[in-house]
C-alpha cells in the first residue's frame, strides 16, 4: 500500500514538471524553427535538405506538446464541476481560426445547462485533440459539427466531420499508441483522449465511414452544478 501511494505521488511530480517544461520549451522551439526556416530558404542542395529534416523533427517535437500538453497546467489538477458551454467557448477560439486555415468550417451547438466532473485543462485537451484531428480529415469543403445535449443522466457530445473517414482496420486501432496515418502526426492524441475520457467516468466511441467522414460520440455523467 505504501508503496503504491508513493508511486502515484511520485507519477503526479512527473506530471506537473512536464507539463511546465512543456511551456517552457514551445517558444524557443518556435523561435528555433523561424531560423531554420530562413536557413532553409537560403541553403541548396543536400544543405537544403538537412534543414528540411531539421524542421520536420521540430514540428514532430512541437505535434507531441500540442497532443499531450496544450493546456497543462503545473499545478495538481483539481477536479471540479465544469459547464460544458465555458468550456467549449475557449475551445471553439483555439479550433475555428485552425479549421478556417484548412477551408473548413465549424459549428458548435453546446446546450446551456450542462455539466460535468472533470479537470478544465484536461477537458478541453480531450475535445481539441479530436476536434483537431477532424480539421485534419478534411479536404476542400470540410464542415465539422460539434453537438452537445443531455440524455437521461448522460451528457453527450457529438463531433460529426465529412472528412476523408476511416475503414474497419483504422477504427480498431484508435487510441492505439503511435498509430497515426499521418506523415508529421504523434499518434499520441487519441491515446491522451481515451485515457482523459475514462479517467472522468466517461466513454469514446468512433463510427466512421472511409470517403464519408467520422462522428466521435463523447458520453460523460451529467453533474448537478452543486
Ligand atoms: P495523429 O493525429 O497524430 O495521427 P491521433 O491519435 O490523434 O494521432 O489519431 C490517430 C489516427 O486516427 C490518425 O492518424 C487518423 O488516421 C485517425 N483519425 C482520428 N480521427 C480521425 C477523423 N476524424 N477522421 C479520419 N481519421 C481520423
Ligand atoms: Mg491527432
Amino acid at each position: 500500500y505504501n508503496n503504491r501511494l508513493q508511486r502515484h505521488e511520485k507519477m503526479e511530480i512527473i506530471s506537473e514538471l512536464a507539463a511546465s517544461v512543456a511551456h517552457e520549451v514551445r517558444n524557443p522551439l518556435q523561435v528555433t524553427r523561424g531560423f531554420i526556416q530562413l536557413l532553409c530558404e537560403k541553403g541548396d542542395g543536400k544543405e537544403k535538405a538537412y534543414l528540411q529534416y531539421a524542421l520536420e523533427e521540430l514540428d514532430r517535437a512541437s505535434g507531441i506538446i500540442t497532443d499531450f500538453l496544450t493546456f497543462a497546467k503545473p499545478q495538481l489538477d483539481d477536479v471540479t464541476v465544469l459547464r460544458l458551454s465555458d468550456e467549449f467557448e475557449h475551445i471553439e477560439g483555439i479550433l475555428v481560426p485552425m479549421a478556417h486555415l484548412q477551408g473548413g468550417e465549424i459549428r458548435v451547438d453546446v446546450e446551456d445547462d450542462l455539466y460535468v466532473r472533470g479537470n478544465s485543462s484536461k477537458l478541453k485537451q480531450a475535445f481539441v485533440n479530436i476536434i483537431k484531428n477532424s480539421i485534419e480529415a478534411l479536404n476542400g469543403e470540410g464542415k465539422i459539427e460539434i453537438r452537445a445535449y443531455r440524455e437521461l443522466d448522460d451528457v453527450v457530445v457529438r463531433v460529426i466531420d465529412n472528412g476523408h473517414g476511416m475503414d474497419e482496420d483504422e477504427l480498431s486501432r484508435l487510441g492505439e499508441p503511435y498509430f497515426s496515418s499521418k506523415t508529421k502526426g504523434t499518434g499520441l492524441g487519441l491515446m491522451v483522449t481515451f485515457r482523459i475520457i475514462e479517467v472522468m467516468q466517461g466513454r469514446l466511441e468512433f463510427i466512421s465511414k472511409k470517403g464519408v467522414g467520422t462522428e466521435a460520440i463523447v458520453r460523460f455523467p451529467y453533474a448537478s452544478s452543486e
